[in-house]
């Protein structure tokens, strides 16, 4: 032990085995030891008194729109968002890239950039369109986290939803290749019949908005999405999942002794519809933010272990593309990359006592896990990689637009006091976020999953 890069003493570490007062020593991006006394001399050794040590958020759910729309987010400011929370990986979406990730080419595209662009780890999700059942194969081959469809309009038109046989085609397919798929869990007729109703009313405010999107469309998805899971044996994850209701569909499956699992997103837990009537359309998302006696009820999914995983769903666009009289035509998107960790600590750890151990499950543990990520990913351990989050649990911080690293400086939680600050993010010991600034360049790798 005489050639350590790093050395993290006087830390609260979360490990898998609870939060422990341990030392940390670090050598080519590795955790090599833990232990209550790191011996040896390290080119770095950092005081972490006073402050906890988190594994890195892996946010299983962001769409940073690069290649093609990176006037939308993009991978230096989007991942940028990301280390300042804490975040050491991503998983992006397929859809909102221009081309859309559908194929072995359009992958290839978006790892380059991703590549010289991102100061975090990445995987990216294949898209499951009507056009690409016969190169979900080739994607798969190219190391995919797995297929993301929509079962209703995805916004972008080169991204196609699924009607339901193409959905059961596509996961044939993807239990044969052992990936899994996940679904945007809102069913399409519904929504569409319920909007085309009101725009033809001219009721196009933002309490239309909210009720062409009731609990019913998720949960009639959710249903249809399970049986084809459990009739094809694929393994499926429910992304975005706004209502408990939506969750106890997944935990029933679950105990039928079937693999699906569901996601939910800070904005479901820190956001209700009085704050989309408030905040407009920063605020606006698919499905929508829901009432406060609902969210207390996803709360609770949540604190029981229901869910499986908390992602952004971090998905903004230009701010022309927000501005509309009607709100049926504003883009339906959230920005909460930056802030998943700090709003679980502020509204979980802190708020309704949840343990730190839940928190790191759904942020780090539980996404390596459900996405079968190389073992070195999502935990604090030796041979682990040392993506790590110094947090200082005692400050607030209040959210200003001019410390986003957003691309567009807008987010709904702008003039919120969280409670849980991120001091500093390091990406295989490499320090890539500190003190408010970014201070690597990209370094960022594609993270394939392991064959299952
Ligand atoms: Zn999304």
């Amino acid at each position: 032990m005489t050639s350590l890069d790093l050395i993290i003493r006087n830390g609260s570490v979360i490990t898998p085995s609870g939060v422990m007062r341990t030392e940390i020593g670090i050598a080519e991006g590795r955790i090599v030891a833990l232990e209550s006394q790191v011996h040896g001399t390290a080119k770095e050794t950092i005081n972490a008194e006073g402050l906890h040590v988190f594994p890195g958020v892996i946010d299983a759910h962001v769409h940073f729109n690069e290649p093609g729309r990176a006037d939308w987010e993009g991978l230096a400011t989007g991942s940028a968002a990301v280390a300042a929370g804490g975040g050491t990986m991503f998983f992006d979406m397929p859809l909102n890239a221009h081309p859309p990730t559908i194929n072995a080419a359009f992958f290839r595209m978006k790892q380059e950039a991703a590549e010289a662009k991102s100061v975090v780890d990445f995987a990216l999700w294949g898209g499951l369109v009507p056009q690409n059942l016969d190169k979900l194969e080739e994607l798969a081959v190219c190391g995919v986290i797995g297929f993301k469809a929509f079962m209703s309009n995805s916004g972008i038109d080169d991204f196609q939803s699924v009607d339901d046989a193409t959905l059961r085609k596509g996961m044939r397919k993807a239990a044969a290749l052992k990936l899994p798929v996940a679904v945007h869990a809102e069913s399409d007729t519904l929504t569409n019949q319920l909007a085309q109703q009101a725009i033809g009313r001219k009721k196009t405010g933002i309490r239309d908005y909210l009720a062409s999107r009731p609990i019913e469309a998720e949960l009639d998805a959710i249903r249809r999405a399970i049986a084809m899971a459990e009739e094809t044996g694929c393994t499926l994850h429910v992304v975005h999942v706004s209502s408990a209701a939506g969750v106890q569909l997944i935990t029933e499956s679950r105990r039928r002794g079937f693999d699906v699992t569901g996601e939910t997103c800070p904005h479901y837990l820190a956001l209700t519809d009085k704050d989309v009537e408030k905040l407009g359309a920063v605020a606006k998302c698919a499905p929508p933010l829901r009432s406060a006696s609902e969210q207390a009820k996803l709360w609770k999914e949540l604190l029981a272990g229901n869910i499986a995983t908390v992602g952004s769903d971090h998905s903004p666009s230009p701010p022309d593309m927000k501005q509309s009289e009607d709100f049926f035509q504003v883009w339906g998107g959230i920005s909460g990359a930056q802030h998943l960790l700090p709003l679980l600590l502020t509204l979980g750890y802190f708020e309704r006592k949840a343990e730190l151990d839940l928190v790191t499950q759904l942020t780090s543990a539980n996404v390596a896990q459900r996405f079968n990520l190389p073992l070195e990913k999502g935990r604090i351990a030796v041979g682990c990689d040392a993506d790590l989050a110094l947090v200082n649990l005692e400050t607030s911080f209040d959210v200003r637009a001019e410390d986003l690293f957003y691309r567009h400086k807008q987010s709904p939680y702008v003039g919120q006091r969280l409670r849980g600050l991120v001091k500093r993010t390091f990406v295989r010991g490499n320090t890539v976020y500190q003190d408010g600034k970014l201070v690597a360049k990209p370094l960022g790798k594609l993270v394939k999953p392991h064959a299952r």
